[in-house]
């Protein structure tokens, strides 16, 4: 089960990410609101406790994984979903890489860029050819996708998936992992939801200095960004 993010949050500061002055200040109000004109991105980067600290070890670490639990954060985000709605995510990841990547998310949040749904990720499976499934998340102490014995970036906590379905790997002869996914192979039609090259979501993880995986040669992981680029 995923872990349901609707706890309240703390607000962001004291961030080492690039500053955009004034279009960087933290919110002043305590709730995101989906109703106003203007809502406000709410965040911040939390030690991992409780029921995130639970599911987490239930389902994506186990002892021998590269990152001790002690050394994972929860990163709380305000999104925009897919219908225009508000929405309040969560994601795990490296204490050294949280606050880099809450700014990332307020300035998707505040260029309105949408999301299916941000949570924690679900225990490492094998890939699923008729799955629908639609989660942007970040830590899994898992294999590399293709890479079976080779640890996946997510294992480190400082990889994130955006929009895996309007994202998706794409193998080096084009084929996707699941049918789903068929429609997103032609990147040359931009559709809400999908990252494409210099878009507002690739710009702001190279701010942080992370690498996007639709950069890759050989195959494509479009909905992957990791600060070491593998
Ligand atoms: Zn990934």
């Amino acid at each position: 089960m995923l872990l349901a993010t609707t706890v309240a949050c703390t607000r962001a500061t004291g961030t080492s990410a690039p500053s955009d002055s004034a279009s960087d200040r933290p919110p002043a109000s305590a709730a995101p609101s989906g109703g106003g004109a203007n809502p406000r991105f709410v965040g911040g980067v939390v030690p991992l406790t409780g029921a995130a600290r639970h599911h987490v070890r239930a389902m994506n670490w186990h002892p021998g994984c590269p990152v001790p639990l002690s050394d994972l954060r929860l990163v709380r985000v305000s999104y925009w979903n897919f219908d225009g709605d508000v929405r309040q995510g969560a994601l795990v990841l490296n204490r050294k890489v949280g606050r880099d990547v809450l700014w990332v998310f307020r300035r998707l949040f505040r260029a309105r860029f949408p999301i299916h749904r941000i949570d924690l990720a679900p225990r490492p499976h094998p890939i699923d050819w008729d799955s629908t499934r639609n989660l942007s998340s970040s830590f899994n102490c898992r294999d590399a996708t293709g890479a079976p014995g080779v640890l996946s970036e997510h294992s480190y906590g400082w990889a994130v998936d955006i929009n895996p379905l309007q994202n998706p790997y794409v193998r080096s002869d084009g084929s996707v992992l699941r049918a789903a996914a068929k429609p997103y192979r032609d990147r040359s039609r931009h559709r809400p939801g999908m990252i494409y090259d210099n878009d507002v979501v690739v710009r702001s993880f190279a701010r942080i200095g992370w690498e996007w995986g639709g950069d890759w040669h050989s195959l494509k992981d479009y909905m992957h960004f990791s600060l070491t680029g593998r």
